[in-house]
């Protein structure tokens, strides 16, 4: 889909020089397209261009997917392979071209309903980040969605919610919630109809099944039977907030736009997955949105995921438009109410009487500075040099590199400033 329009700046340059690179993979190594804003392109690149897109087209079609599936599960369990260097489901007339590379015999219905546990997690960093919810999270999620009377989910970059929407469906008679997942990962077109799944690029609203894909979408949004709907997203965390913001915003209008009469002045529900220190950025575009206490818990990251000794603190967070006191968490995993607050907090979390909110951020208890007037990290003191709380090493005034969060030298990432609006 289309590029993304970004600025080169060098230090203590004022204006830079705008060019245009993929919006998906934020490195070089996995899309080395690069075009100068101002470039002009000769016909001869041009058509090199469209030769090398056309060489690199997944190998089916989704609707040709589709009808293999189909085929699949006709076959007996003997003859059910999956290969693991493809990545894909094997018809009997395949095996030949696959006999050399690893392979998974007697696929069973059960894996077929649980892709995400049959594919391996897409783990680079910088494009598909594939982190996948440890199961506890994801039931927790799902159970939250479905007390709070949704019975819709836009699975957004959530193939491990879809799953377990999908197969609970499948399952259980009563359990009438429904799912699509837009996700940038072709491979679970081999899984899922197109009513199930679309092709979907969350940086610049990219539908790669086109206007039928974006029809589908329409539809699904379309809250028939006061069927409610929310949108659950769990973005790479590495990508731009400015551009996820953007197409979560062209979402948000698709649902509004459903409604003849309109949504008065609602906003489409919505779950932004994402590391709370990211939580002035997404406020920036989203000012109705607040952060839970929740920390959502990953299979596959080392970071991220409950160790076997007790937990391991996650810095991932759910951002909402719903009304913080509706987001019930569970008592059981140490979460309280606060009634002064509103809101569902960490067990260490507590009320600030001075900044009158819990103030931790990372479910540690903080400490009240009153000459910050706020509260800042345990591990936070007050240098007078900088004037601020910062870390005990730190040098005073000087780091190189700019923030990460602001651009402004002077502090890194974790200590800017606008982060800490609160
Ligand atoms: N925790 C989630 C998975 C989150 S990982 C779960 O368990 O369901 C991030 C997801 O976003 C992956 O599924 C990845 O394929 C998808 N993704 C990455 N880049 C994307 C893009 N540009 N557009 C749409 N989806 C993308
Ligand atoms: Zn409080
Ligand atoms: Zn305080
Ligand atoms: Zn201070
Ligand atoms: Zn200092």
């Amino acid at each position: 889909g289309p590029a993304l329009l970004f600025v080169k700046t060098s230090q203590g340059k004022e204006e830079g020089r705008r060019f245009y690179a993929c919006s998906a993979c934020r490195d070089r190594k996995d899309c080395n397209f690069f075009q100068w804003e101002d470039e002009k392109v000769s016909e001869t690149r041009l058509a090199a261009r469209e030769e090398y897109n056309r060489n690199h087209q997944p190998s089916f079609t989704h609707r040709q997917n589709v009808d293999r599936y189909k085929n699949f599960v006709l076959l007996p369990l003997s003859k059910r392979r999956f290969c693991q260097e493809c990545q894909q489901l094997l018809l009997p007339a395949e095996w030949e071209e696959h006999l050399d590379h690893q392979f998974l015999c007697d696929i069973t219905i059960t894996q077929l309903k649980s892709p995400s546990q049959l594919l391996y997690p897409l783990e680079n960093k910088k494009t598909n980040a594939q982190y996948l919810f440890a199961d506890r999270s994801c039931r927790f999620l799902l159970n939250l969605l479905v007390d709070l009377g949704f019975r819709r989910v836009l699975s957004v970059g959530t193939p491990r919610l879809h799953e377990m929407i999908q197969s609970r469906a499948s399952q259980e008679e009563e359990f009438s919630v429904r799912s699509l997942l837009l996700d940038i990962d072709f491979r679970y077109s081999q899984f899922y109809t197109e009513d199930e799944f679309c092709h979907y690029n969350m940086f610049n609203h990219h539908f790669f099944g086109g206007e039928a894909a974006r029809e589908t979408c329409r539809k699904f949004l379309y809250e028939e039977n006061g069927e409610r709907v929310i949108m659950v997203t769990d973005p790479p965390f590495g990508g731009l907030v400015e551009a996820l913001a953007s197409s979560f915003k062209k979402l948000m209008a698709m649902w509004k736009e459903t409604e003849k009469e309109g949504h008065d002045n609602k906003e489409m529900p919505m779950f932004w997955i994402f590391p709370y220190f990211f939580e002035s950025r997404i406020l920036d575009f989203f000012p109705s949105f607040s952060m839970m206490d929740y920390q959502v818990d990953y299979d596959n990251h080392a970071l991220y995921k409950h160790g076997k000794t007790g937990r391991r603190q996650s810095p991932v967070r759910i951002f909402t438009n719903l009304p913080p006191n509706v987001i019930v968490l569970p008592e059981e995993e140490g979460y309280r109410f606060c009634t002064v607050c509103q809101r569902y907090v960490s067990s260490g979390n507590q009320h600030c009487e001075i900044c009158n909110s819990c103030t931790s951020k990372d479910g540690r208890r903080w400490k009240h500075c009153v000459l910050c007037k706020k509260c800042v990290k345990p591990s936070w003191f007050h240098c007078t040099n900088c004037n601020c709380c910062t870390l005990q090493k730190h040098s005073c005034e000087k780091t190189d590199v700019g923030c990460f969060v602001c651009g402004k030298a002077g502090h890194k990432r974790s200590a800017c400033p606008s982060l800490s609006r609160t």
